[in-house]
């Protein structure tokens, strides 16, 4: 039987981030995939957020290989073949049914939010095949075994031993030709398969999630600029970024790499939602113009189609074992939050399981009570925003908790990357979040869009963000373009 100290479910980028940190700290890593790389995956735009942890993680355990990953222009000159995008920040158009996209001078149609001050210090678009391809790749090189196209098929933990004994096999073979291993730790990183979750009793618990969403996605070349919406005034371009298209009901990603490919997806609330990406599109003029001549490249089979996206199990931690954030919980792309909620997961499991048996368990039960508020909060801040259209100005008032959220805590990790005293993204600030969830219990029950309600909504959450509003945001003599001043923080790591 083979033995290892840790055994990592999933080879997606947190995966293989957890099996490298480990592996580099001596410890003896298996990481099980039941497919191969490279391969497609969905979940491709980070955020500030996820470049500081990124930074973090290279510059706590050394993975010098790592830190160029945190900036664009660092990732572009150290790795030109690892694929990515530019992504500058957030871009909202407006488009409504039957008509082309337009805008007036105080941008009533548009929001951007830049995040970064250039070009190399700006976040990425991760070709998510090309990166977890990489990551996996740096974690065999510190000693982790890859074992791909297998999958968990029985798990026992004795905790006299504090040992589990766990089968596995091919996924494409009879069970017959399984093999067992031996492990200290299993660490569950394999996203909404939930792998582990079966053999230790953790059933779903998602009842309670408001979000309720499901997605249609591809990947595209040809994917046109959008030039119609471009603006003498715009802090960045509005297509390196990540792009929103807010339509009636729901919105539609893209995500533009640097090799042509462009990531298009569709999220509509599960209620209103559409079969058929194209017929979607369609009703939207200047959104079907952008892809007018695009082709689809991937999946090969059709458009991926995820039916109930937001997802949230019982527990994070059990004896002997641990889930990673988004294994645990997910609420919705809107935000972009999953790469950051899940590299926050990468350091705090990887500190436990380097730490002593007393702070370990110490730190997996602050990290599983901790998950539970940071998913529920995330459900609040995504919700709201649904609940909020068609108004776009309903909308981009509600969005902007998000980013009070979002730069409250990035100024927390420039500070300091390794306490979060307010928790990931603010979730234990309990004034702002009490003012979040008052304003999300007033959105359902708002009167009929209309000017002037929706001006009142907007001015409401102006006053409530007020206490914690750095940048401007809502404040109608920036028209909805929003800049940001400070270069980062780990641009200094990301750059060594
Ligand atoms: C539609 C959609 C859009 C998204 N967009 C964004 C975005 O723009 N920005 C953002 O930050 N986040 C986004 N996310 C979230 C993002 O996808 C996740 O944060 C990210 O994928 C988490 O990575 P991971 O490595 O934890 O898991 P995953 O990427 O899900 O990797 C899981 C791995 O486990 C393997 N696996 C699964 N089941 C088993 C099994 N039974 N046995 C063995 N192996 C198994 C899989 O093959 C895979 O390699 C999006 C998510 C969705 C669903």
């Amino acid at each position: 039987m083979d033995k290892f100290d840790v055994v990592v479910i999933g080879s997606g980028f947190s995966g293989s981030l957890v099996a490298w940190i480990l592996a580099s700290q001596g410890r003896s890593v298996a990481i099980i995939d039941r497919s191969g790389h490279p391969r497609f995956a969905i979940g491709e735009s980070s955020t500030p957020t996820a470049d500081f942890l990124l930074a973090h993680i290279a510059d706590r355990w050394g993975l010098r290989e790592l830190a160029p990953l945190a900036c664009w222009g660092t990732w572009k000159s150290r790795y030109p073949e690892i694929v990515c995008g530019k992504k500058r920040g957030f871009s909202y158009y407006r488009h409504f049914p039957g008509e082309q996209y337009r805008d007036n001078a105080d941008h009533e149609h548009s929001m951007l939010v830049a995040a970064s001050v250039s070009d190399t210090w700006s976040d990425t678009h991760w070709l998510r095949s090309s990166v977890d391809h990489f990551l996996v790749g740096r974690a065999q090189t510190a000693g982790a075994t890859l074992i791909e196209g297998w999958t968990l098929t029985a798990a026992n933990y004795d905790s006299g031993n504090g040992k589990w004994e766990i089968e596995i096999a091919p996924v494409n073979a009879p069970s017959d030709t399984g093999r067992s291993i031996s492990s200290r730790w299993i660490v569950d990183a394999s996203g909404a398969g939930n792998a582990l979750s079966p053999f230790v009793g953790n059933p779903p618990d998602d009842q309670w999630m408001e979000t309720r969403t499901g997605a249609l996605f591809a990947h595209y070349e040809g994917v046109k600029p959008f030039e119609l919406a471009k603006s003498t005034d715009d802090p960045f371009s509005g297509d390196d970024a990540a792009q929103h298209h807010i339509l009636d009901s729901g919105w539609c990603w893209m995500l533009r790499m640097d090799n042509g490919i462009t990531s298009v997806g569709l999220v509509e609330p599960t209620e209103r939602q559409s079969d058929s990406f194209d017929a979607t599109v369609a009703r939207y003029p200047s959104l079907a113009e952008l892809l007018g001549n695009a082709r689809r490249v991937a999946p090969q089979s059709g458009h991926g189609s995820i039916r109930r996206l937001s997802r949230c199990r019982a527990r994070s931690v059990g004896p002997g074992w641990v889930l990673l954030p988004v294994t645990y919980g997910f609420v919705d792309p809107l935000h972009s939050s999953g790469i950051a909620h899940a590299l926050s997961g990468v350091v705090r499991v990887a500190n436990a399981l380097l730490a002593g048996e007393g702070d370990c368990e110490r730190l997996l039960a602050t990290y599983d009570s901790d998950l539970r508020c940071e998913v529920e909060w995330l459900d609040r801040l995504v919700s709201g925003c649904y609940a909020a259209q068609p108004s776009f100005d309903r909308f981009i008032a509600f969005a902007s908790f998000y980013f009070v959220a979002a730069i409250g805590f990035e100024k927390q990790m420039a500070s300091d990357p390794s306490v979060w005293p307010l928790g990931f993204l603010q979730c234990r600030d309990t004034e702002f979040n009490e003012v979040v969830r008052r304003v999300r219990g007033m959105v359902s029950s708002l009167p009929e869009s209309d000017r002037q309600s929706d001006r009142s909504f907007l001015e409401l959450v102006r006053n409530s963000i007020e206490p914690w509003n750095r940048v401007g945001l809502l404040d109608p003599k920036l028209r909805n373009r929003l800049a940001h001043s400070a270069a980062p923080k780990y641009a200094s790591i990301a750059a060594s």
